[in-house]
């Protein structure tokens, strides 16, 4: 019987889905399974577009188009949360299986915190994940650092601290620290992330830990919910996907992998944060980086969080029309609604025009407010603390404004 924190190492029993899928094809064979049986609706997932440099987000519908999804894209910077969420606005009670990094799973709870999304629709198959690198600074590390002509590199991957570039014939390795401190290597917000193996999903897979015979054919998960028990029972009663247990020296290796990963995040965070100034100052520093701002309103359209309707910083009396730069009002409205649960997807920096680092003050206050509060952002448990504090206008955009409301979607979390 499958249980949840059991670890296993899992591969697709069709030997061409095998074969073609990364680490044994385990997340291909899962998806064709809940497709195919109509245990889900739709999947959710990331798909090559015209180069390894370009990624897409794609819904699919019949098990046939699982060929479509990617393996592992290192320049795949988009985050599906609000992507999912407007599909299943146009598609209401269908049941997806998402998949999805630790950035896109935390998203996808704070927007059912937000009675936005209904987890018991979803079923989140979750990725280890290193980081990822933006399409244009790949291009250029290439060319600068391996000496390659970005046209001619088949993958881009990281392995053992080393941040490594293939072609057709040769693998070229360079340290990723070393990279990083050339400001080339993974997006800063992936640097300072702390959600290596993203637990809050129902199964959790990747490379970490397969040690042996199995390296490279096979997929090492972990069981993180009742509802990921249930889905990999069907799967291997199906006959869609074979598990053994986990070799306990590839757990161990793989809990040392994350360990050693989370050391690292935490060295980039202190570094990074330690060049926003403190107090005052901050403030100072703030007004002059978003003095720069055009009021494109990409940063709130990438924004996992900036969900309600009526925007305050579309209120002409909060932020006045037709004035670029915007008043400060316009930041600051976004700060005091989402700093207590930004998870530092970096979406507000990836797609500023004006490069303002927006993520990473964004994930700077909300640090603090965790240290204040105790909320964790992207955790299944736990209120929003604006919630808390400016209970009328927050209820009112999340739950209609009705304690019941409320009380429905924590009341399974154990908060009443
Ligand atoms: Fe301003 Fe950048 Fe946001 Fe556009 S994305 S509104 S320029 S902060
Ligand atoms: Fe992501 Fe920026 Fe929103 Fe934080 S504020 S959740 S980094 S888009």
């Amino acid at each position: 019987m499958i249980r949840s924190g059991d670890v296993y190492y899992a591969w697709s029993t069709d030997p061409i889905i095998r074969e073609g899928g990364s680490s044994g094809g385990f997340v291909s064979g899962l998806l064709v399974h809940l497709l195919e049986s109509r245990i889900v609706d739709a999947a959710v997932v990331m798909k090559k577009g015209a180069d390894i440099y370009d990624a897409s987000m794609a819904v699919l519908t019949d098990h046939h188009e699982v060929a479509l999804c990617s393996g592992s894209l290192y320049c795949g910077t988009l985050l599906n949360a609000k992507y999912l969420y407007r599909y299943l606005q146009s598609n209401p009670g269908q049941n997806v299986a998402v998949v999805v990094k630790g950035c896109e799973a935390k998203a996808i709870i704070e927007l059912a915190k937000r009675n936005r999304i209904n987890l018991d629709n979803l079923i989140l198959i979750g990725l280890n994940c290193s980081g990822t690198i933006n399409p244009i600074i790949a291009r250029k590390m290439v060319r600068q650092r391996y000496g390659l002509d970005p046209d001619t590199v088949g993958s881009i991957y990281f392995a053992h601290g080393m941040c490594q570039v293939e072609t057709s014939d040769t693998m070229y390795s360079l340290p990723i620290e070393d990279l990083e401190q050339e400001g080339y290597g993974r997006r800063l917000c992936c640097q300072r992330c702390q959600t290596r193996i993203p637990r809050q999903c129902d199964l959790v897979c990747g490379d970490w830990g397969v040690i042996g015979e199995y390296t490279g054919n096979t997929t090492c998960i972990e069981v993180c919910s009742k509802k990921g028990a249930v889905t990999l029972e069907s799967a291997i009663n199906n006959h869609a996907i074979m598990v053994e247990a986990a070799d306990p020296h590839g757990v161990e290796a793989r809990s040392r992998v994350e360990e050693a990963m989370q050391a690292l995040s935490l060295k980039c965070r202190t570094d990074q944060f330690s060049k926003i100034p403190p107090g005052d100052q901050l403030l100072k520093s703030m007004m002059l980086d978003m003095s720069r701002c055009i009021k494109c309103y990409q940063c709130t359209e990438g924004c996992p969080l900036c969900v309600c309707e009526d925007c305050q910083t579309k209120k002409p009396w909060l932020v006045k029309p037709g004035q670029v730069p915007p008043p400060f009002m316009f930041h600051l409205i976004r700060a005091s609604h989402i700093a207590d649960s930004c998870i530092n997807c970096g979406q507000c920096e990836e797609r500023c025009p004006m490069e303002i680092p927006n993520s990473l003050y964004m994930h700077a206050l909300q640090t603090e407010l965790e240290t204040m509060f105790g909320y964790h952002a992207g955790e299944h448990r736990g209120i929003p603390v604006v919630s808390k504090v400016n209970e009328w206008e927050e209820w009112e955009h999340n739950y209609g404004n009705t304690f019941e409301k409320v009380i429905e979607v924590f009341r399974d979390q154990g908060e009443y």
